[in-house]
């Protein structure tokens, strides 16, 4: 996202034009799905724990809400745009169209970097968010969930605050939240194994036996540690993981050829998914540039951190054993990475495919929230296996049908659903 000329918003667009315009859409309706129906900027001041007033900048924007309340994460970070939060704004409508669950799109952010916060400043800023745009939205408006650098605990904060204004118990305001306080079992894994159950899919259509296989994960955390789990109980092997270094300010690449060994990275790593590198070093990871994740020599990569990772200049350096990318992150490859690995005929699982996952457990909690019974871990991620395999084998159909890649068919399915909900009623 701090990419210079990097513009994810931009994107997001160019990728719904070119669908729009193969799907011979009309007019009217390519100009109301290619920008935001609405957004929110505003201010947050906090009082920082030496006194000082701090003024922090946040944002929601609400892309669309044809299939039902618009849905969608709140980020945490310091590189934090409106760009970017209009492009995640859109690829949340996408996610919950392809997956068939009755939501729309929206995102939020706050230009803020958690490391050099304290637990009770970001709390301050959770609360303040919500004072700033709690009367747009809420459970049948607008949903928030964590994101990049948000948590369950920041969602509780967030509801407490929604709770207290609107001077009741709502739930549903919010998704993503602790166990025992509203939330779901799977929640947390929701997104990860998401990723996972993509890639089973995926890897049976292609021939191949996933427990054969080994993976290069970019990213540490949530999403990233949840996948690997997984992949690691289907008996997939990663062989290296990168994460960003707070004190550095750059990513690095933990090496192991054996496999890397998910409980003990976990031990050494913080809650921002930064793994301590002399930790790594005494268990015998040989540590690399961040960048390195891209050429390893393995069978899948899941580019789990953030937008912008496989670009015009790396994507030359995928390793030509690669043959399959699980898009964990929102927004990880440009249009221009993608045309080169469609010519390598490189499968791709589309991000808003790839980590659905996530947001299906959010409308999940919701649909418990709101009866206020609540199903077992099995149940949960029963019923989110079932989700998932569907969506899969619905783009894939088309992709062979079309002859198109997955992201094209998986924008074409999503992109349909929402413009047909547009037409039935009655807006365009
Ligand atoms: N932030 C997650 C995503 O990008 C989950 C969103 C949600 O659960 O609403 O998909």
């Amino acid at each position: 996202m701090a990419e210079k000329g990097f513009n994810a918003y931009h994107m997001a667009q160019t990728q719904f034009d070119n669908v729009a315009e193969k799907l011979e859409m009309d007019q009217a309706v390519r100009a109301l799905l290619r920008e935001p129906l609405r957004e929110y900027h505003f201010l947050i001041p906090v009082r920082m724990d030496d006194g000082a007033f701090r003024i922090f900048k946040g944002f929601r924007v609400q892309h669309n809400d044809a299939r039902g309340p618009c849905k969608g994460g709140i980020r945490f970070h310091p590189q934090e745009t409106a760009d970017t939060v209009r492009a995640l704004a859109m690829w949340m409508t996408w996610k919950c169209a392809v997956a068939d669950i009755p939501l729309g799109g929206g995102k939020g952010g706050v230009i803020c970097d958690p490391h050099d916060l304290s637990m009770r400043e970001q709390e301050a800023l959770c609360r303040g968010w919500v004072r700033q745009i709690y009367l747009n939205v809420g459970p049948v408006q607008d949903v928030p969930a964590p994101d990049v650098m948000t948590s369950g605990q920041h969602m509780l904060w967030m509801l407490d605050e929604y709770e207290r204004l609107s001077g009741g118990k709502y739930p549903g305001f919010i998704t993503g939240k602790p166990v025992g306080m509203g939330g779901s079992l799977g929640r947390t894994e929701a997104t990860g194994y998401g990723v996972i159950y993509h890639t089973r899919e995926a890897l049976k259509d292609i021939e191949m036996d996933i427990s054969k296989t080994t993976a290069a994960v970019q990213g540490f955390g949530n999403v990233a540690q949840y996948l690997i789990e997984l992949y690691n109980q289907y008996g997939g092997k990663v062989r290296s993981v990168s994460c960003w270094d707070q004190q550095e300010k750059k990513a690095f690449t933990f090496i192991k050829k054996e496999g890397v060994n998910l409980p003990m990275l976990r031990g050494i790593t913080d809650r921002f998914g930064s793994i301590n590198r002399t930790k790594a070093k005494d268990l015998g990871y040989e540590i690399t540039a961040g960048e390195e994740w891209i050429d390893q020599n393995v069978d899948i990569l899941f580019p789990a951190a953030l937008e912008n990772s496989i670009t015009g200049t790396n994507v030359e350096s995928i390793s030509k054993q690669v043959k399959l990318i699980a898009e964990g992150a929102n927004g990880p490859t440009t249009p221009e990475a993608d045309t080169v690995i469609n010519g390598r005929k490189i499968t791709l699982i589309p991000d808003f495919l790839a980590n659905a996952g996530g947001v299906t457990c959010s409308y999940f909690e919701q649909v418990q929230s709101n009866m206020n019974y609540f199903w077992s871990r099995d149940e949960v991620l029963g019923k989110l296996d079932e989700k998932m395999t569907m969506a899969f084998h619905a783009v894939l159909d088309l992709s062979k049908h079309r002859d198109v890649p997955l992201r094209e068919s998986a924008y074409m399915i999503a992109i349909s659903r929402v413009a047909e909900a547009c037409h039935m009623r009655g807006w365009v």
